[in-house]
């Protein structure tokens, strides 16, 4: 059926790749992300075929003969069968119209799971076929590192360094990482914020010698893999709905770097019967002003009770972007270039109103929204919400009409963010079994400071350890 799958920068100047060098390579060479050079399009499934299923079928087409198919879908099931629910992404009904989608029943709670335990088996897969290594290095606020590490613990070819603030992190979130013991795992705490630990990753990166050196490689939420692992679920989700001839179905999405919702743009575009995509953003709000002024401007990130999505530019609106130009990659890379330097984006009236308008809804959540909201969903349904999936509750009811179908997404578990659930509802979600010990299990981690030759002294010598 299909044939070569390939990939292109969204600045339009980086080689063309296939899908596996497009899954290791993360940023193009040209500072673009890649995107499929065609749009394939998928068809709705059975309402009953395993998750597992779906998702080999749904990525076969933008994988092409770079995996074998059977190779695909055996990653598949193993990525899954780690998943707690046996539906992996179940939908629980929340009142008229309303569901959540519960994508956070994998091994570290949080949605991520989903695309990194795929992702992890993809790189095994084909470092291994290649006779390659490649050390991970990344930076984290919590969540990513988190499912990261535990998407590759098992992954021979892949050494992995992840950086994280010294006491910025929730007491889970580090555990998550530190009482991960295989030996090609290493996470370092830096006296610092999360943007200098981002900061001494992108310095890595930009030390040519040292990137070639190291086969340095990247798993943020800009690795095209990841975001196309995440489209599976918009799928399923209409798919278990049995709604795929009927009203298109909206999904609400608390975000952050637009990964997320612009995997359910990417299941809309290829065939999935997606109505409107519902951005629910917290004080850091660059989402919901661009759909309110059609400018995109970059203010300075807040900490809020949702810190997974305190982020200042969402790097996956590139991806967008560049559709919006109809696929102009010289004009995106000047548009980019100007708002790096400006820190302001402007789109013309006509296409906001092609590309946007008829598609996404915004809404801003404030911290007292975000509890109130926790607290209203325990009263009413008695179901305990993370602090992200309350935003996007509230952007949910904000943004749809009463009769609209709307899924909204669950991306963390309760448990992930105890201390916000427990002020909203003076009750403190337990962790599920296969944790209820991680407060007991010894923790490993290095503490550095703020130094690139430090950091990276580190990272030779974790390297040649593994
Ligand atoms: C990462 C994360 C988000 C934001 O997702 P994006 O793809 O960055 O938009 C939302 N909620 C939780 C719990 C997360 O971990």
């Amino acid at each position: 059926m299909t044939s070569s799958s390939q990939y292109i920068s969204t600045r339009g100047t980086a080689p063309r790749l296939g899908f596996n060098d497009t899954l290791l390579a993360g940023l193009a060479s040209d500072g673009g992300l890649y995107v499929p050079e065609e749009w394939p399009s998928v068809k709705h499934g059975s309402t009953d075929a395993p998750f597992a299923q779906r998702a080999a079928e749904i990525l076969a087409p933008f994988v092409g003969d770079d995996i074998d198919s059977h190779a695909l879908a055996a990653m598949c099931r193993d990525a899954y069968a780690t998943f707690r629910d046996s539906h992996v992404a179940p939908l629980r009904e929340l009142g008229d119209n309303r569901w959540l989608l519960e994508l956070f029943h994998g091994p570290t709670l949080a949605f991520k799971d989903v695309a990194l335990q795929l992702v992890g088996r993809l790189f095994d897969h084909v470092l291994t076929a290649r006779g390659e290594r490649i050390t991970v290095v990344g930076a984290t606020s919590g969540d990513t590192g988190s499912a990261a590490i535990d998407g590759v613990k098992h992954c021979a070819n892949v050494s992995m360094v992840i950086l994280y603030p010294q006491g910025r992190i929730s007491e889970v979130q580090r555990r998550q990482m530190t009482t991960v013991h295989s030996a090609n795992v290493h996470t370092v705490a830096i006296d610092g914020s999360f943007d200098d630990c981002q900061d001494l990753v992108k310095a890595m990166f930009n030390d040519r010698a040292f990137r070639d050196q190291h086969r340095l490689a990247a798993v943020n939420s800009i690795n095209w893999a990841r975001v196309l692992a995440q489209v599976v679920y918009y799928f399923t989700a209409i798919e278990q709905l049995h709604a795929s001839d009927s009203a298109p179905v909206s999904f609400s999405v608390p975000t952050g770097n637009f990964g997320n919702v612009l995997s359910g743009w990417i299941a809309r575009r290829i065939g999935a019967n997606v109505g409107h995509l519902i951005v629910g953003s917290n004080a850091n709000d660059i989402l919901t002003r661009f759909f309110e002024t059609q400018t995109m401007s970059a203010a300075g990130v807040v900490p809020t009770l949702s810190p997974s999505m305190d982020i200042q530019v969402s790097s996956n609106f590139e991806r967008l972007l560049f559709e919006m130009n109809n696929r102009d990659g010289v004009a995106t890379a000047a548009q980019m270039t100007k708002f790096r330097e400006s820190k302001q984006l402007a789109v013309d009236a006509a296409t906001f109103g092609t590309w946007i308008r008829p598609v996404f809804r915004g809404q801003r959540c404030s911290d007292a929204d975000t509890l109130a909201k926790i607290a209203e969903v325990h009263r009413r349904h008695g179901v305990l919400v993370d602090p992200h999936t309350a935003v996007g509750l509230v952007a949910t009811d904000a943004c749809a009409a009463a009769d609209e179908p709307v899924v909204t997404l669950a991306t963390a578990h309760p448990a992930k963010f105890a201390d916000a659930v427990a002020q909203a509802t003076g009750e403190r979600p337990a962790l599920p079994a296969h944790m209820a010990d991680l407060f007991d299990r010894p923790e490993r981690t290095e503490r550095l400071p703020n130094d690139l030759a430090a950091v990276q002294r580190f990272v030779v010598s974790a390297t040649a350890t593994r």
